[in-house]
């Protein structure tokens, strides 16, 4: 079996200090040599190796690893970005703001900005999925806790469901190649609309798309093959007779476990202005299973190209 983890050991050994930190970052994002922030020359840059960043020769300017990226204008030394980046993909489930502080000896509020800086290296460009396509929806917080039932429920009308749809928890759109990647996108509610919106531009003409039996679903067989099954009737799983297709949504929902696993025991709580960068965290570690820690690195660097996020965007009431 290949392994794909990358020990401590081994970890201290590629980052023994902050220069070894800057230059793997360095060839990370820029695997054709140094690429000019300001005029997007490539490989015509000296380095001045005092202040750890780059003059450009065809336009003069300076540059470092970090511009252009979350990363742009940090204060922290780019070890501490490596070690933060190494224990978040290389968690299961992803890594808490207050763990992160803990482990690194930052303040938590440093941490929790460093931890949202590395999630919006994580968000991906909205793939093309093909094939077989899984659709659902889920709640992108943890559930409302289940309280006892109160004598004075008896007398009142009944309660709603606070779990189920209809309520106004913050719902995620899931597509989730049978075989392959998952994308995720807010939407605003279970809607023919919403939906067909957040699908835009998402699906392959070809996709075949299979989902429960939502009424908002069916607007998607207009365009392509669509093939559903009916939960509320308890059928999980059925055969298509017209095309021998196995019809479920089985990929989907493991997604959503997975997702719901990492928002219940690790994040506790996520606001809906932040839903989107834990979705995309999630999705980022769901597609790279099979990558290396290394390789899930560098990738999360170069989708970091151009992401910059900044601080009042972050803190500012959503
Ligand atoms: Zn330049």
């Amino acid at each position: 079996m290949r392994r794909t983890n990358l020990t401590l050991r081994e970890f201290n050994a590629l980052f023994p200090d902050e220069d070894a930190a800057r230059t793997w970052f360095e060839r990370a994002r820029w695997p054709d040599g140094p690429t000019c922030y300001h005029c997007g020359v490539v490989n015509e840059a000296r380095r001045i190796e005092s202040r750890g960043i780059w003059r450009c020769r065809a336009c003069g300017r300076q540059f470092s690893v970090t511009a252009g990226t979350p990363m742009h204008k940090t204060h922290l030394p780019l070890l501490t970005w490596a070690q933060a980046i190494y224990l978040i993909v290389s968690s299961s489930k992803g890594i808490s703001s207050m763990k992160l502080s803990e482990m690194l000896g930052l303040p938590y509020s440093t941490a929790w900005h460093l931890s949202h800086r590395i999630r919006a290296m994580m968000a991906e460009d909205s793939p093309l999925l093909a094939g077989v396509v899984e659709i659902d929806e889920t709640y992108g917080d943890a559930p409302p806790r289940k309280r006892a039932k109160s004598r004075r429920d008896d007398d009142g009308p009944p309660p709603s469901d606070p779990t189920g749809r209809g309520t106004k928890r913050p719902l995620l759109l899931v597509a989730a190649e049978r075989d392959g990647d998952v994308f995720t996108s807010i939407i605003p509610t279970h809607g023919r609309k919403a939906i067909s919106e957040a699908l835009q531009g998402v699906l392959d003409a070809s996709a075949v798309v299979m989902t429960d039996g939502l009424p908002a679903y069916k607007h998607l067989r207009k365009d392509r093959a669509h093939l559903a099954v009916n939960h509320s009737q308890r059928k999980y799983a059925r055969t298509d007779e017209a095309t021998g297709r196995r019809v479920h949504v089985n990929r989907v929902e493991s997604f959503n476990g997975f997702l719901g696993r990492a928002v219940v025991g690790v994040f506790h709580f996520v606001s809906p202005k932040h839903l989107g960068r834990y979705a995309g965290e999630a999705a980022f570690c769901w597609n790279r299973k099979k990558s290396s820690c290394l390789d899930r690195m560098v990738s999360l660097i170069r989708n970091g190209e151009g992401r910059m996020l900044p601080c009042d965007f972050l803190t500012a009431a959503a």
